[in-house]
């Protein structure tokens, strides 16, 4: 509930086609026009990278993919050329085509990259024309009222004073939306006509669980949401408090509630947020911008000074899942058809054993004298594949302590479960590994043939749950005659919809990302 602020709409550029003096030099300065906005996009990747998901936080990235899109380079080149013109309007005349195909294809996700393809368009234009995009000034907390608001415009705005958004176009699929919902900002969007009533200052609720907008609210309206506010202010800081212990249901079932992690900034929340321990740490994040492979030392310090956040507690960390949608920059790898089907995780590790596997392997078991850490192995599909990176782990433990570096107990060592051979047919893993934990997004993907990189086929990964949730029953009950823990870190561990069916079948802890931790806790608390 708030005021409104209108934001005009973006100033309209003017782009008029000029004789230039020199081609040449009109190529430089579009050059350097790309050159420019990929260090604006990545400046605002970097002040955006606490907030965000790893998910999120690749809308940066697909905009730095669009700049540095030889095709885009290459057409806009050409049309300098052949016209002898600005690149200003080059840059508007080839964009302008890309948009209009984009946009007759009339798929809503596909507009949505279009408009994204028209914002860098206007980024490039103001560079090249020296001048800069108007800033969304706020000095009062506010609702933003827009027509569209970029995701460059929301990046640069002190959020603490956005209440909320609502814009005339956009739907619930495009960036704005994604990148408001990680921010905790509400937003209503898509309303077409019905903003245009707005007038500066007017007081406006959004309520997003309704989808609605009450414009100009009377006071029964005021009384009940500034009620409803502060009930869920009090319950949320209640949730937060509660959940700094461990839970149980009303008739005693416990259950682990752990964190996902990725960084030193997730421990931070991890422990903030009452997680019991980390479930799973997603050990290639901390590397994904280094341009060499990260030696022993550098594993040891990064992960060190991350577990050193929150110590006293039990560390599930994952070997290195490098490839397919975390590709390493530095390998040269070989492009594969189907990236998710290919060389990555252990199966890239071990190609690459001196430098990605062997590095890490040695520094989490120097690690473990300090820490209570279990190595969890993912894309395990076979046998062969345990028994290898089984015998692996030992191979170092061993060498380790022939060095002389004392390791006093090899830490025990699980399987993510997320290939559906290993799900299928568990026993022989049940009988030689440690623990499981099921990485149901990939599995999901494999179940359902359908990649989960690809917005197109994303309804399917959603129909895979009735399967997933058998597998994990009939896989819990044949590790626990085997006295084997079994927990879930993919998605579906922070599903409210099957918390009960986890609690049923007695799974062992589930692991999600640290700010859905007192609401899953609160749930549990209150489950018979
Ligand atoms: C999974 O596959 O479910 C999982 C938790 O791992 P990631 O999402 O990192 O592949
Ligand atoms: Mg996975």
């Amino acid at each position: 509930m708030g005021p409104a602020f209108l934001l005009n709409e973006n100033s309209s550029l003017r782009i008029v086609k000029s004789k230039i003096s020199s081609v040449k030099s009109e190529i430089n300065q579009f050059k350097k026009a790309l050159s420019i906005a990929q260090d604006k996009t990545l400046d605002l990747k970097q002040k955006m990278i606490n907030f965000l998901s790893k998910e999120e936080i690749k809308i940066y990235d697909a905009h730095v993919e669009i700049l540095k899109d030889p095709e885009l380079e290459g057409k806009t080149i050409d049309f300098i050329k052949s016209n002898s013109c600005n690149a200003d309007y080059a840059v508007h005349e080839v964009t302008a085509e890309y948009t209009e195909i984009l946009n007759e294809i009339g798929d809503p996700y596909i507009s949505a990259r279009a408009d994204d393809i028209v914002m860098l368009s206007r980024m490039l234009i103001l560079i090249l024309q020296k001048k800069v995009e108007n800033k969304i000034n706020l000095n009062t907390p506010s609702i933003i009222v827009a027509d569209s608001i970029t995701t460059n415009q929301l990046s640069s705005i002190d959020t603490n004073l956005v209440l909320g958004i609502i814009t005339s176009h956009g739907g619930p699929t495009d960036h704005v939306a994604i990148l408001s919902k990680a921010l905790g900002i509400p937003s209503l969007v898509g309303l077409a006509k019905s903003i245009s009533k707005i007038k500066a200052g007017s007081l406006l609720i959004i309520d997003c669980a309704k989808a609605q907008l009450i414009l100009n609210p009377s006071l029964f309206y005021i009384k009940k949401y500034d009620l409803l506010m502060l009930k869920e202010k009090h319950e949320s800081s209640i949730q937060l408090k509660k959940s700094q212990n461990n839970v149980t249901t009303k008739s005693g079932t416990s259950i682990e509630i752990n964190a996902n992690i990725g960084s030193l900034n997730d421990a931070k929340k991890a422990k903030s947020f009452g997680a019991d321990g980390i479930g799973l740490f997603r050990t290639e994040l901390c590397f994904l911008d280094s341009e060499k492979f990260p030696d022993e030392n550098m594993h040891y310090s990064i992960y060190e000074s991350i577990l050193k956040e929150f110590p006293k507690v039990k560390h599930t960390i994952r070997l290195l899942d490098f490839g397919s949608d975390k590709p390493l920059s530095y390998l040269n790898n070989i492009k594969e058809e189907n990236p998710a089907l290919g060389s990555r995780a252990l199966r890239l590790g071990f190609k690459h054993y001196d430098n990605l596997l062997k590095p890490q392997i040695r520094a989490l078991l120097r690690l473990s004298n300090l820490f209570n850490i279990h190595i969890l192995c993912p894309m395990i599909a076979s046998e062969e594949d345990w028994i290898q990176i089984k015998e692996t782990i030992i191979l170092e433990f061993n060498q380790l302590n022939n060095e002389g570096v004392r390791i006093d107990y090899l830490p025990r060592i699980g399987i993510m479960v997320e290939i559906p051979n290993v799900a299928f047919r568990p026993e022989f893993y049940i009988k030689n590994a440690d623990f499981f934990s099921f990485g149901t997004n990939d599995l999901a993907q494999f179940l359902m043939a359908a990649d989960r990189t690809n917005e197109s086929v994303s309804n399917y990964l959603s129909q895979s749950k009735e399967s997933i949730l058998i597998l994990i029953k009939n896989f819990t009950e044949l590790a626990h005659k085997e006295g084997k823990e079994v927990g879930v870190c993919g998605e579906l561990a922070s599903d409210d919809k099957c918390l009960s069916y986890f609690l049923d079948i007695n799974i062992n802890s589930l692991s999600m990302p640290p700010s859905l931790i007192p609401k899953i806790k609160n749930e549990i608390r209150n489950t018979i």
